[in-house]
């Protein structure tokens, strides 16, 4: 197959573990006979220094020629970086909302996975982390409380702040479309993740979420209120598959099931539209403090280019392929330094840098 990925570096580590997650696909194409074009293009603070705007047509354009795109993170020190004195619309995260819109990328897929050999990282009791937990954060991304008209007013002397949270069906729909087709490929369970005992959003949601639902005789569809579903990701994160749900309850419970696996640097994320294409990065930012240090872990960015694999151009065995490799490297002890618990005695040729672990799991790849 030739694939065309338009590749956004990014700012602090984004160059370095773009380029390993670029090593891992060329072997993966070696291995199995594909062809795939990169293009990189600039947005962010990168974008900024170079056109003086985070996001440009052009970086717009190449983005939309792809058949994918490859993202490292985009942003710098919130606190000493220039980027950051700028106007908030002219700011690197500006950029990739900017994207994200041009895009009309509205399904965020988060995996939060367990991995074994990592268990000891994971901050919750023994006996729950001692069960795993494989589950997928399904967010909507486009509406919702994030997108809905927002004023502040005097009313009566005093100031009042109105934030509005609005779906419409059709919104409700695609994102359910996914999130089935995923459980699908998966476990075949979707957990609906609402408010619907306070909010009239979520009662619709959860009466389209069921419509759907009808759809998919063989999966299994339950619901559950958001604040019930917070304290089920700590108690008992393995009773999930897939977790269905809305714009801002999607983004605090998609970073606390990122928390429960312990390391911020093995996590994927995907975010798509309604017809194959997808914007694939890690779920972790630019890392400022250890940028061009070669410390980085590239895992979340190499395992978002198996979801790419997965999801874009439907390749399961290539997908599989690197997630095996990854399982394998974790699995041979080798470890970059975010994944070396203090007090851990690792030997010295275990310990990777960034473009060390990229070579690892391309070396593992068949
Ligand atoms: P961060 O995720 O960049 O870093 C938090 C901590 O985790 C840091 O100590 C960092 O060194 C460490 N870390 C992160 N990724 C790592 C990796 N792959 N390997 C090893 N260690 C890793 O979050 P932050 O410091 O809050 O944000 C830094 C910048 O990233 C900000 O400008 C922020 O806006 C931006 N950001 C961008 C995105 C994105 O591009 N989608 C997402 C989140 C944050």
């Amino acid at each position: 197959m030739k694939m065309g990925i338009t590749c956004i570096p990014g700012d602090g580590i984004g160059p370095e573990i773009v380029a390993e997650a670029k090593k891992v696909l060329n072997k993966v194409c070696s291995v199995y006979g594909h062809e795939m074009e990169f293009t990189d293009v600039l947005m962010g603070g990168a974008s900024i220094d170079a056109y003086g705007k985070p996001l440009t047509d052009e970086t717009i354009d190449k983005c939309k020629q792809a058949d994918a795109v490859l993202m490292g993170s985009i942003g710098g020190n919130t606190s000493t970086s220039p980027w950051y004195k700028l106007e908030p619309s002219l700011r690197p995260e500006a950029g990739l909302l900017g994207l994200r819109k041009s895009l009309n990328l509205f399904a965020n897929l988060r995996p939060a996975f367990l991995y074994p050999e990592l268990a000891d990282a994971c901050p919750l009791k023994e006996e729950t982390s001692d069960k795993g937990f494989d589950l997928l954060i399904m967010r909507e991304l486009t509406g919702g409380l994030y997108f809905g008209d927002r004023f502040t007013e005097e009313v009566d002397g005093e100031l009042v702040a109105t934030d509005t949270l609005v779906y419409k069906e059709s919104e409700i729909r695609r994102i359910a479309i996914k999130a089935f087709d995923v459980a699908m490929q998966r476990s075949k369970r979707v957990t609906s993740v609402d408010k619907a005992n306070v909010l009239d959003s979520s009662r619709l949601w959860r009466k389209v979420v069921e419509e759907v639902a009808a759809d998919y005789p063989e999966v299994e569809l339950s619901h559950m209120l958001v604040d019930n579903c917070a304290m089920q990701l700590v108690k008992d994160p393995s009773q999930f598959d897939v977790v269905l749900t809305e714009n801002m309850f999607g983004d605090i419970l998609s970073d606390e099931a990122s928390m429960i696996t312990g390391s911020i640097g093995m996590l994927p994320s995907a975010s798509l539209n309604e017809s194959s294409f997808g914007l694939y990065e890690p779920s972790h930012g630019s890392a400022p403090d250890i940028a061009g240090m070669d410390i980085a872990n590239p895992i979340a960015t190499i395992l978002s280019a198996a979801m790419m694999l997965k999801f874009t151009f439907k390749l399961e065995k290539e997908a599989e392929s690197i997630e095996n490799a990854v399982k394998k490297a974790l699995k041979d002890g080798y470890r970059t330094v975010d994944l070396i618990r203090s007090g851990e005695n690792i030997a010295e040729d275990k310990k990777c840098g960034c473009s060390k672990m990229g070579d690892i799991i391309a070396s593992r790849i068949e």
